[in-house]
């Protein structure tokens, strides 16, 4: 079975991609594998001034380190009145790394004087592949919305509870995960990249 790595210690993306792949190529046909299944490496950090540069950076050093074809991601909202800003500092908009509901507070008060009109949004996913033989494959997928004044619902995290998908009247956070899925950045990201792994890796029969 062909072995590939996610540079990623989240767990939870981890069996996300799995689910996806399994969905769009058949149950097991890849053996997906973490950065805790494989020999430890300097991670580089992310730079990159674009998702699809990070997403590049962190695949070709998984690539590099361990020989395995290698899928990394990167995403974040961006948010038209601060030009496109949060982007590539989602995570760490606030100052703390992880710190979602500062990040989450921060944003709200730097649009805080903006029109309804001009809240609008999207949330962006690249995710990279890249094959030892040194091709890359680069996809994104984005679900365009609009920046609420005060959060919403409980679920999802980051910024999903602010944020309103356009056609939706529920904030990401009020959505189920499979509902989630089916309209966000990441879904379709992922579900474009099952397409390319299917083109250009061997798959076993499922
Ligand atoms: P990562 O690339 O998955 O690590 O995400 C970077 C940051 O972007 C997260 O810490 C969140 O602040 C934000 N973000 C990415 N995806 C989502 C999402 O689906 N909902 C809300 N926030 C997100």
């Amino acid at each position: 079975m062909t072995r590939v790595l996610l540079a990623t210690r989240n767990l939870k993306k981890l069996a996300e991609l799995q689910r996806i792949l399994d969905g769009a190529l058949g149950p097991h046909r890849i053996e997906l594998v973490g950065l805790n299944d494989v020999p430890e490496y300097q991670e580089v950090p992310e730079t990159g001034l674009t998702f699809g540069e990070n997403a590049l950076l962190k695949a070709r050093e998984g690539c590099k380190w361990t020989s395995l074809p290698t899928i990394a991601d990167d995403s974040g909202l961006a948010v038209d009145a601060l030009s496109g800003m949060p982007g590539v500092f989602s995570a760490r908009w606030s100052g703390r790394h992880g710190d979602d509901r500062a990040n989450l507070e921060l944003v709200l008060a730097q649009i805080a004087d903006v029109p309804d009109e001009h809240r609008g949004g999207a949330f962006v996913c690249a995710v990279a592949l890249v094959l030892p033989g040194g091709k890359e494959h680069l996809v994104e997928g984005r679900q365009s919305g609009r920046l609420l004044r005060a959060p919403r619902g409980e679920g999802g995290f980051g910024y999903d509870p602010i944020f309103l998908g356009d056609g939706q009247d529920r904030t990401n956070a009020e959505l189920t995960p499979q509902e989630k899925d089916a309209v966000s950045h990441r879904g379709k990201a992922l579900r474009a990249l099952a397409k390319v792994v299917a083109k250009v890796l061997p798959v076993s029969p499922g």
